[in-house]
């Protein structure tokens, strides 16, 4: 019984620094969203909005621009019941696709080149606005420590 409460522990303890490490919104220079675009956090994607459209800016391991040459990127949103494809345009330092509805996943595989394997990344286009830090959801990045900032912004 010990043991097992003892191996039950641990595993609480392993996941729970898994989920501060993954689970966190990591914020680009443009302010928008980053996802994981390599295994070893080489290569990124900063996913901003702009006239209804998703604006995909791929960015190396310092977070600097990349200038496209092979890496392509195919995007799938709408819901679980029915995804959809996006028609994905590819521009000198990134991608375009029509953003998805508010509440929708943006699903998208990058590849840096042809023979490259696909890293998928994924995002909840959560477009409510985070009492906290009055920025919309998807690119708020206080989740982690949300109730602080709330008795912070009550405070002054
Ligand atoms: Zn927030």
């Amino acid at each position: 019984m010990k043991t097992t409460l003892a191996t039950l522990a641990l595993t609480f303890m392993l996941t729970a620094s898994f989920a501060l490490g993954h689970g966190g919104v990591e914020l680009g220079p443009q302010g928008g969203r980053i996802l994981e675009f390599s295994k070893n956090e080489s290569m990124h994607g900063e996913v901003t909005v702009k006239d209804g459209k998703f604006h995909i800016a791929v960015l190396d391991k310092d977070m600097k621009p990349v200038a496209l040459a092979d890496q392509s990127l195919t995007a799938t949103g709408g819901t679980r019941q029915k995804p959809e494809k996006l028609t994905v345009e590819k521009t000198d330092t990134g991608f375009v696709l029509p953003a998805v509805e508010p509440g929708q996943w943006l699903i998208v595989q990058f590849k840096e080149n042809a023979k490259a394997k696909a890293i998928t990344a994924r995002m909840e286009y959560d477009t409510s606005t985070c009492e906290a830090c009055d920025a919309a959801e998807w690119v708020c990045k206080c989740t982690q420590n949300k109730e602080k900032t709330k008795d912070a912004k009550a405070g002054k």
